[in-house]
């Protein structure tokens, strides 16, 4: 048996548009017994949307449990010390933390944590109120700080820009749940404890993140945010996208290199 970390902008699909080959390539590591998990840092969707997302715009299979976003990560790094929270962000994040049993605030003095993560419908008021949430005291977790998201044209500002503007107005650096950082990695090794090969577009967050690991061996795919080999190879593998990294995997007979 195979395990595979699969992150999914940029490798499974670039917005609403699926990366050719990747339904036959996921059938066929399915096929060969892999065991695959969905491991992204956009916390826009909950579980059960990315799935459904996966299935609909790749033509993966996915279930809701093989789904892990950096909204997951917000949980374990968060208790009911840090209640009521102050989000800035979407379903994603609220679904995820209100069933961990946290609760909410919009009221920068009472809350006691801000969570920021891609929020497509962020005003001024509410970076307004995160920063001075923050300013009094609250404690800032970032899900992520992906500058931007690969998309089919082009690149839009991802959840890290927004922090930015959190961080330069409140003059304080967030704490960061999403990968390449450790509150992800825990939750990805509940899942697959042992080695794993990871996929991923980004160097500074999937390929780091495998880094940090030893037991995991990453393949950069060149079809979204990264698109030249990089010169420096940080990464164990570079291959032009996920159907051939699926190949290089089942051509080791699935035999996970330690
Ligand atoms: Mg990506």
């Amino acid at each position: 048996l195979t395990d595979l970390i699969c992150d999914l902008d940029g490798v499974l699909y670039l917005g609403s548009e699926a990366i050719p080959g990747v339904a036959e390539a996921a059938a066929r590591f399915r096929g060969a017994g892999g065991r695959m998990l969905f491991v992204t840092n956009n916390a826009g969707r909950t579980p059960a949307q990315v799935a459904d997302k996966i299935r609909d715009v790749a033509g993966v299979e996915a279930s809701t449990e093989e789904v892990v976003t950096s909204a997951m990560a917000v949980v374990g790094m968060t208790s009911p010390a840090d209640d009521p929270v102050l989000v800035v962000g979407e379903a994603g994040i609220t679904e995820i933390l209100g069933d961990a049993g946290r609760s909410f605030t919009d009221d920068p003095r009472a809350a006691r944590s801000v969570v920021v993560g891609i929020d497509r419908g962020i005003d001024y008021q509410r970076i307004a109120r995160a920063a001075e949430a923050v300013r009094s005291g609250a404690r800032f977790i970032a899900t992520n700080l992906d500058p931007t998201i690969p998309v089919e044209s082009g690149l839009l500002p991802g959840a890290g820009a927004i922090v930015a503007a959190i961080q330069t107005a409140s003059g304080f650096e967030p704490e960061v749940a999403g990968k390449p950082y450790r509150p992800m990695r825990d939750v990805v090794r509940r899942r697959f404890p042992g080695p794993a090969w990871l996929i991923g577009d980004r160097l500074d967050t999937d390929i780091a993140m495998a880094e940090a690991e030893p037991e995991w061996t990453s393949i950069l795919v060149l079809t979204g945010a990264t698109r030249e080999p990089p010169s420096d190879h940080p990464s164990d593998l570079v291959v032009a996208g996920f159907p051939e990294a699926i190949e290089l995997i089942l051509a080791q007979g699935g035999v996970r290199r330690a």
